[in-house]
């Protein structure tokens, strides 16, 4: 399993019979090897920095019913709302001052934020904040529409692909195709976004097989930032009895993911820091490199519930920069507020 390891740290490749080989046989020994690892890796290419990201959630409506998420469409208890053009720029204020240079906005498939509002919205927070970069995360739209945001500053994107198995990606994601995601990621990387992607751990029926497709496909994808997450049940959704993904899959996937892609940006996510309270420094040990605290409004953050338990909703976004910040130097690393591009990215 050492060996196997020490592979993948140098090669930053396996094949899929090798990966599925250490998914499997993994111990605790193990395990701490590839934590061990994955931090070198993390510290050749970042050192102990952490890229801290403001995240906006701009609207809870989804004309999508993933069958996971607590906003899908048929949810109707969930209580709906939208951000204004101005709330969005006081939380991108309150973010500046408290030294945010990126600003990640996210929301529900919500067409109610037509191409031309988006494009609006991404031109007034460059016009303030021209030395600020900004992250869509609005899931899937045509070539078309992710170049006019391109061309209006928007620098990145975040899109899951959730997960790369053919047969679990169509049960959970009714009327979507795993290929029309694909397309999207692929068309993000040619217009000249950074592009995340990633995917859910603990799914029900997934199981080591389809995290190796995960990995494989990511490996191929070779994006700037990878976003990995437990699956959390939510009580108003199909799989609200179903059990959650652990810390201890989720963290061993990053990890492997440090080593498949060694400069690839990597959140030890909000999700992570929900199922365990020490849920996002465990990730941040086996080699993520960015967190996003909350800078939505407090009044809002409840209503974006994409599964139960969700952490710091009542915290204003000061408090949640200093709780995080302290957080992280107690896990031995520092925070870093500049914008974070790839480490292989530069502008022309
Ligand atoms: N509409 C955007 C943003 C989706 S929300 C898009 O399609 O990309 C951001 C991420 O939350 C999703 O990509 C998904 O991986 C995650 N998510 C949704 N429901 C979840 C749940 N129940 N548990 C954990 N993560 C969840």
């Amino acid at each position: 399993m050492i060996k196997l390891i020490d592979q993948l740290y140098s090669d930053n490749d396996l094949n899929e019979k090798e990966l599925l080989y250490l998914l499997n046989n993994l111990d605790q020994e193990s395990r701490n090897y590839l934590m061990k690892k994955a931090h070198e890796t993390r510290m050749a290419h970042y050192g102990d920095a952490v890229y801290m990201r403001g995240l906006i959630e701009l609207s809870n409506y989804c004309k999508r019913n993933c069958v996971y998420c607590g906003i899908r469409t048929t949810n109707n208890k969930a209580e709906r709302y939208r951000l204004s053009l101005d709330q969005i720029l006081q939380c991108c204020e309150i973010g500046y001052n408290l030294g945010y240079r990126t600003f990640v906005l996210q929301g529900g498939e919500d067409d109610y934020f037509s191409d031309d509002k988006i494009v609006n919205m991404i031109k007034s927070i460059k016009d303030k904040y021209a030395d600020c970069a900004i992250t869509l995360s609005l899931g899937e739209k045509s070539y078309e529409s992710y170049k006019k945001y391109y061309d209006a500053g928007a620098d990145r994107y975040l899109l899951r692909h959730e997960t790369a198995s053919k047969k679990l990606y169509k049960s959970l994601h009714p009327g979507m195709r795993l290929e029309n995601r694909i397309q999207c990621l692929s068309d993000l990387k040619s217009i000249g976004y950074q592009v995340g992607s990633g995917f859910l751990v603990g799914l029900p029926n997934q199981r080591n097989e389809d995290y190796v497709k995960d990995l494989l496909f990511l490996k191929d994808l070779n994006p700037h930032m990878v976003g990995i997450g437990p699956f959390i049940p939510h009580e108003h959704t199909p799989l609200k009895d179903a059990d959650k993904g652990t810390v201890e899959m989720t963290t061993t996937l990053i990890g492997i993911v440090r080593l498949l892609l060694p400069k690839v940006l990597l959140p030890a996510t909000t999700a992570l820091g929900s199922i365990d309270p020490l849920g996002r420094e465990k990730g941040i040990q086996f080699g993520a490199n960015v967190v996003m605290p909350n800078l939505s409004p407090t009044n809002v953050r409840e209503k974006y519930a994409l599964y139960d338990g969700k952490i710091c909703t009542g915290d204003e976004a000061a408090e949640c920069r200093q709780c995080i910040e302290g957080r992280i130097n107690r896990a031995g690393f520092s925070i870093n507020m500049s914008r974070g591009d790839h480490k292989d990215w530069s502008e022309v």
